[in-house]
């Protein structure tokens, strides 16, 4: 596995529409395996292919610690509620805002063995599929956020822990 290079904000590669995986291969299995290792990397909560300069539709999400989910071409079949979340963005850096996302959503991918399957996500799960999947048509979510700011510095108290 591979750490691969975050595209920024401002790169037309992020602006783009993505194309349908038709076949996953080994080239594919590859580059999931090092964009989860990428975002862990980076401790984002998600990550999709355009990000590391590849425009295909698929992405990664580890929307708790050590469950991580890969979706290709996926699609949202149903969505319900509404949820305010606080976002942020590995391709910008240094930068939150608020957006609204479902709270309930049923969705169809194909997974690294060419197997179709669908499941229902909610909450940071619902919030990081909608964002990843936006990735996959050029959006980001500064397009849709209200507020984008830097977040206020962390106070110190106590000992820091690192990991
Ligand atoms: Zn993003």
């Amino acid at each position: 596995m591979a750490l691969r290079n975050i595209v920024k904000e401002g790169d037309p590669i992020l602006r783009k529409k993505c194309r349908p995986v038709d076949e996953v291969t080994d080239r594919i299995r590859i580059l999931l395996d090092d964009m989860v290792e990428t975002m862990r990397q980076a401790e984002g909560v998600g990550l999709a292919a355009p990000q590391v300069g590849v425009m295909r539709r698929l992405f990664v999400i580890q929307p708790e610690p050590d469950k991580t989910y890969e979706f290709i071409n996926p699609e949202i079949l149903e969505s319900e509620g509404e949820q305010e979340f606080t976002e942020g963005c590995l391709s910008v850096p240094g930068y939150i805002g608020e957006v609204i996302r479902p709270t309930h959503i049923r969705v169809r991918a194909m997974n690294r063995d060419n197997e179709m399957f669908e499941m229902e996500l909610d909450g940071l799960g619902a919030v990081a599929f909608c964002h990843e999947n936006d990735h996959l048509d050029g959006i980001l979510y500064v397009d849709k956020a209200k507020d984008v700011r830097e977040p206020e510095p962390e106070p110190e108290e106590g000992e820091e822990t690192e990991n």
